[in-house]
């Protein structure tokens, strides 16, 4: 028997591909034989995505592909999780950065995809939750993150995250702006002025495939670092350090591993979550262990 499909696609996202891959893929699938059922949902709104999952009948079918960028696959693992729809996940994310993606060698191509679906191996991975949110790859605030907001989406669509990075980046030298947080976790307290914090599920971020050094999305714990704020003519060592993996031990970086981390500030932080707009601090960020089944590629059935 052939599979049973809930696809839920953002028809806009990447370079404007994802319907003609969507056919391929179908058109790959149908044409050996593995595929039974394909309900396609389009999304057209921000939520769109979270309720068709949240919808989802599990009986009904064998998987859920997401197909679309990062704010489609988040949207889809926050209704998974919210629904408790327990269905193994395929992402789909041609033609944009992804660094999830990455990790996990998804394909990016159709053909690919529609082999990897036909012939599937699952990873159980982690998902994070912040406050009432949930996310793939990372929370984040401060000062990279609000280059992502302010960056033309077209741009966005075309370039990736790691184009935001590196122009923040290029910008840290000048930065002052900081913030006081207090972060609690593993029963410790750090009382720290702050340029920005990431909390990863995933060892790359923003296309940086190491920034997260001991990040393992199947741990149970969630990596953060965070960024001190420095003396100016410490940056120039910090940047060295990111380029070459060191970071986590200079001084001026906080790194730690939880599965239960609290932030507070005195002062109005958004968060960025898996590259969208979220709520504010505080934030209570914990991990969920093992919370998705992720289909990926066949190690013994190479693409
Ligand atoms: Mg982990």
């Amino acid at each position: 028997m052939g599979l049973r499909l809930r696809i839920i696609i953002n028809p806009s996202s990447g370079r404007e591909t994802a319907l003609q891959d969507l056919d391929s893929v179908l058109m790959h699938l149908s044409g050996s034989g593995n595929l039974t059922r394909s309900d396609i949902c389009y999304t057209s709104g921000r939520y769109d995505a979270m309720n068709f999952a949240i919808n989802t009948r599990a009986e009904e079918y064998d998987a859920i592909v997401a197909m679309g960028g990062d704010g489609t696959v988040n949207e889809v693992v926050t209704g998974m999780m919210r629904g408790g729809v327990k269905l193994p996940l395929a992402i789909f994310t041609s033609g944009t950065v992804n660094d999830f993606a990455t990790i996990n060698n998804l394909p990016q191509s159709a053909s690919d995809f529609a082999r990897m679906l036909a012939n599937p191996s699952y990873v159980t991975v982690d998902c994070g939750r912040a406050n009432n949110d949930y996310f793939l790859n990372v929370v984040a605030a401060g000062l990279l993150t609000d280059v992502a907001y302010k960056a033309n989406s077209d741009v966005k669509t075309l370039i990736g995250p790691a184009a935001y990075w590196i122009s923040a980046l290029r910008d840290l030298p000048s930065i002052n702006r900081t913030f006081k947080v207090k972060i609690t976790a593993n029963g410790m307290v750090y009382n720290e002025d702050i340029i920005m914090f990431l909390i990863s599920n995933t060892k790359s971020v923003g296309g940086f495939r190491s920034l997260m050094t001991n990040a393992d999305i199947t741990d149970g714990v969630l990596d953060m670092l965070a960024i001190k704020k420095m003396d100016p003519i410490e940056i120039v060592p910090l940047l060295g350090s990111l380029m070459v993996g060191d970071h986590i031990n200079n001084d001026n970086v906080i790194y730690l591993q939880s599965d239960d981390i609290s932030i507070e500030s005195d002062e109005h932080v958004v968060l960025d979550i898996d590259g969208e707009e979220g709520s504010s601090l505080p934030a209570h960020i914990s991990c969920i262990k093992h919370a998705i089944k992720l289909i990926v590629p066949n190690k013994e059935e190479p693409l």
